[in-house]
């Protein structure tokens, strides 16, 4: 129910026309809710704006009558950082109908689009002009360019490509004041100060609004190989990623570590099969990808393979010869985060450490959640060659889903703490939203807290972009 002001109300429906203002809870409920079901909140109005200029009226509005806007994409983040509070005094405002793609130029290998469009349809314009464009992950039919620059994605390309901060040239933000920032750099090079664009990207929301960047694009890949291998421990899939790019002159586009538990459960609950006889310890998922086309790539990674299998490296390989084999070795890794629901109640963790103690952290932190609840069966799965561990602990068979989810607090900390102590995050990829909003004043010095608070307080003074968020 409308907590705001009619008259308020009124003046922001006046901005974009009454079709784009949602305010039924029918019409509200599905930005209300995030994929976890972790958070729930309520909300005055979902606000529709098609243009920049409207969302710019919208958040000089917002900031004249003090009302809080909580900027939404595809509403697909991780930590709750687009849903609002239960107040129902807060605004979303959803990106969605800017979508637009403004320009794509293969010559310069660059895309200009808004922020509201889904990363799928990024990634279909750049195909459009036998172009690539990196950032991939599994939520990428519903995350938009905004949430995934809001939030520096990560995904399966880091390792070759980088973070969204890495494939982002320029930003067109609206200010929490209205204003709007036209940052919509094409140049590669451009030292003139400040770099103004990383101060939103990873921000949350927090500082201003994308409504839209300027993307790199590469050329589009024209070969790959796929290859799955069993090795006997984490170590194991390093030294394979150190083996594979010196052998491919840097054509490892994938490289993703899955625990034996985890295969068992995509064999058990979705149809995918083992593809080797033995069980193994430790699973990697290889891949590289090439603009040249032909058999070229082949040839390199059955040679990387035999050297992994020579020097002990791994203990056994397969590699896709054809698409369908391609998509039944993704199916295993793809499938993973949602078949562990079928295992009852799982604690997630998006750590990360540096490369050379992913070994000695999967270890301590397993051996600690066990001690701290008997039968809990950790399943690590993830962007080992980023030192980015989704560390999800699933619950005893046959344990109290409710009573172990209620442990989450208590998991994370533990978990948490060796990772920090290894000189590690708390959050590689995801954020801090408000799940991870109370760790702030412990992962953050007296310097940096201060200094993002200033930032914060300089601009939005009024503390009406995405309040509770980010921020301790
Ligand atoms: C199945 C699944 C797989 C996933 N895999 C990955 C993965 O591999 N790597 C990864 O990094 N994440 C992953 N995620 C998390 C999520 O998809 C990303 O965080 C994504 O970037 C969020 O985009 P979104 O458009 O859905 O943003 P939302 O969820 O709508 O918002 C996320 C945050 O960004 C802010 N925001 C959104 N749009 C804007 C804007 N235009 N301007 C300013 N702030 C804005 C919101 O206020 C919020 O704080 C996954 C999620 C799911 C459900």
């Amino acid at each position: 129910m409308t907590q705001l002001a009619p008259e308020i109300l009124n003046r922001f429906a006046a901005i974009i026309g009454d079709k784009y203002v949602l305010l039924s809870s029918r019409d509200m409920a599905r930005y209300l809710d995030e994929p976890r079901k972790k958070f729930h909140g309520n909300a005055a109005a979902v606000l529709k704006p098609a243009s920049t200029q409207e969302v710019s009226e919208i958040l000089a509005l917002a900031n004249e009558t003090g009302t809080a806007i909580i900027p939404q994409g595809g509403n697909t983040g991780l930590v709750g950082g687009q849903i609002p509070d239960d107040s129902g005094e807060q605004i979303i405002l959803s990106l969605e109908r800017l979508s637009k793609i403004r320009h794509v130029d293969a010559a310069q290998n660059i895309l200009t689009i808004e922020a509201g469009a889904t990363l799928e349809t990024a990634q279909k314009a750049a195909e459009e002009v036998g172009r690539f464009l990196p950032l991939s992950l599994a939520s990428q039919g519903s995350c938009t360019i905004g949430g995934n620059l809001a939030t520096n994605a990560g995904g399966l390309n880091v390792v070759a490509y980088g973070s969204a901060r890495d494939l982002c040239l320029g930003l067109e933000v609206v200010l929490a004041d209205g204003r709007i920032w036209s940052g919509l750099n094409t140049l590669r090079k451009n030292n003139t100060g400040y770099d103004l664009k990383n101060l939103f990207i990873g921000a949350e929301g927090t500082l201003g609004v994308i409504t839209a960047a300027v993307l790199k694009l590469y050329p589009a890949s024209q070969s790959r190989a796929t290859a799955f291998l069993a090795v006997s421990s984490p170590a194991k899939a390093l030294e394979l990623l150190n083996l594979a790019q010196q052998q491919s002159g840097e054509r490892v586009t994938t490289i993703e570590l899955l625990p034996r538990e985890g295969l068992e459960f995509t064999v058990k609950h979705q149809q995918t099969r083992d593809p080797f006889d033995q069980p193994h310890p430790w699973y990697v998922l290889l891949e590289l990808s090439s603009s040249r086309p032909g058999n070229e790539l082949a040839n390199n990674v059955e040679e990387i393979l035999a050297s992994a299998l020579d020097q002990d490296i791994a203990i056994d390989a397969v590699i896709a010869q054809s698409d369908r084999q391609t998509t039944d070795i993704w199916a295993i890794r793809e499938l993973l985060p949602e078949t562990q629901k079928n295992e009852g109640g799982s604690i997630k963790h998006d750590i990360s450490v540096p490369l050379d103690k992913i070994s000695l952290f999967l270890e301590q932190a397993s051996i600690a959640v066990i001690n701290l609840i008997p039968g809990a069966r950790p399943v690590a799965f993830g962007h080992i060659g980023d030192g980015n561990i989704h560390f999800n602990v699933t619950q005893p068979v046959d344990a109290d889903t409710d009573a172990f989810l209620a442990r989450w607090d208590e998991v994370n900390k533990v978990v948490h703490d060796i990772a920090t102590g290894m000189g590690g995050s708390v959050s590689a990829e995801h954020g801090i939203g408000q799940l991870k909003r109370h760790l702030m004043p412990d992962i953050k010095s007296t310097v940096e807290l201060d200094l993002m608070i200033g930032l914060k307080r300089q601009l939005d003074p009024n503390n009406i972009l995405n309040p509770g968020k980010l921020l301790p």
